[in-house]
């Protein structure tokens, strides 16, 4: 068994107490090949538990699936009493084959299909999340069709009109509703008889790590929702997700404590009975998901160390600062006993013929770092396999693999990319083109 090379300084940013040691994620690699994804069950549920305690009690849980839309993440999260989010049909089906029922599942998006409505209103639903007077009227006739109402949570944009940025948006967006325009939406509604509108929901932007920002957002949203619940019950308020980690080296964690404090206030300010959702997604699996990559090669150009890696964006492009603002430091170790020679700076690249694949930059790595070491990379839990441009290049795709306790699951086998050219259809014989191409 090797030491601990992590240390222990930065246990908090590489998933806490319940970090998977370093020795650990290279037996992985080494049972499961690299590049591989490692995430940890005990983590995850801890993050549930610590969420839900700092929440108001009675609060619901919608785990936003697209953070990590694996089977066993959305199992583990129903399992600790979560619903969930969703905003596709194949979202809705992995919740639904997860075993969450469907009246713990609310469903978003900017662009629904009608049969996604539909079996919305169906199934039964908790809550269809809607942004838009189109989609209230489509819902109006599926509702009176199926001789329903449809449950609908209007979707309210604080930042339109406010000169606030959502995250890659700069002013209005398709995100809901201005909150000035929540009046005139809620006497429209009325005349709807298919439609029923039980909340309101707001999601403003990801990756909040301020507490105080986060508790000034849910008090301006209790703000509107009171002015709304003066001419119209609301039994549903639902403050979204976005709730932050740590993502690179010199972040500091998310202070909960001004949270807390704010949903408190504004729960007791509030007479009648009204459900508390939340829909976390990133909090509850990005510190505890880890990708294991493998040098390829080293080589040097312009004074400057690059080592070359079989993982890059494709398997995780955040990495890449693309769905980031800035490119700062990362978590990122080398999983490898011994180590010779100082350290030097090195430029950590992907195997992708594209400037894009540059996974962490200045990393310092022992001076002997050689074709064959792996890296971990931290806080690799969500918005990661997928969503990545996993097919870009034709590199296989990554396994995953759960740990919780001494249990360790391969949840998702490695997929060689001729399986993805299976799906493809032949047009015409190999033969008749290479002809073409001569003639
Ligand atoms: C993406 C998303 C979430 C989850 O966001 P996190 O930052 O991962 O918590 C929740 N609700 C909606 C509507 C979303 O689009």
């Amino acid at each position: 068994m090797m030491d601990d090379p992590f240390g222990r300084g930065d246990a908090e940013v590489t998933g806490g107490e319940a970090a998977i040691r370093p020795a650990r994620l290279a037996a992985l690699a080494q049972r499961f090949g690299t590049p591989l994804f490692v995430y940890g069950a005990d983590g995850m549920r801890s993050a549930v538990r610590r969420l839900r305690a700092a929440l108001p009690s009675g609060a619901q849980l919608f785990y936003a699936v697209k953070a990590n839309p694996h089977h066993a993440v959305t199992r583990l999260m129903r399992d600790e009493g979560c619903g969930a989010e969703v905003a596709s049909e194949g979202e809705l089906d992995l919740a639904l084959a997860a075993g969450i029922p469907s009246e713990a599942i609310v469903v978003s998006g900017p662009a629904k299909t009608e049969r996604l409505l539909t079996r919305a209103v169906e199934i039964g639903l908790r809550a269809i999340q809607s942004g838009s007077l189109d989609e209230l009227e489509r819902l109006q006739a599926i509702g009176t069709k199926l001789g329903r109402r449809a449950p609908v949570a209007l979707r309210i944009d604080l930042a339109a009109g406010e000169g606030v940025r959502r995250g890659g948006w700069a002013g209005p967006s398709p995100f809901g509703f201005p909150a000035a325009a929540l009046p005139g939406v809620l006497e429209r509604t009325r005349s709807l008889g298919g439609v029923s509108v039980i909340g309101l929901h707001n999601h403003q932007s990801s990756q909040v790590l301020s507490g105080d920002a986060f508790a000034e957002r849910f008090a301006r949203f209790a703000d509107v929702a009171m002015a709304a619940g003066r001419s119209h019950r609301l039994r549903f308020l639902n403050f979204g997700g976005g709730f932050g980690v740590p993502a690179y080296a010199d972040d500091a964690p998310l202070d909960l404590a001004p949270v807390t404090e704010r949903l408190r206030a504004i729960r007791s300010a509030i007479p009648h009975a009204v459900t508390f959702a939340f829909e976390p997604g990133r909090y509850l699996t990005g510190p505890y998901g880890w990708y294991v990559a493998r040098v390829l090669a080293v080589l040097e150009a312009g004074g400057t160390r690059f080592a070359c890696l079989d993982g890059g964006i494709h398997h995780m492009l955040g990495l890449s600062g693309a769905l980031r603002a800035l490119r700062r430091p990362v978590t990122v170790r080398l999983l490898r006993e011994s180590v010779c020679g100082d350290e030097r700076p090195t430029e950590l690249t992907g195997p992708l013929c594209t400037p894009l694949d540059r996974l962490a930059g200045a990393v310092p790595l022992p001076a002997d770092l050689r074709v064959g070491d792996r890296l971990a990379f931290a806080n690799c839990g969500a918005y990661a396999k997928q969503a990545s441009p996993l097919n870009f290049l034709g590199h296989d795709w990554p396994a995953e693999v759960m740990v919780e306790g001494a249990t360790e699951t391969l949840i998702a086998r490695r997929v060689g990319f001729a399986e993805v050219l299976a799906l493809q259809a032949a047009t015409q014989p190999a033969d008749d083109h290479a002809g073409a191409l001569t003639s």
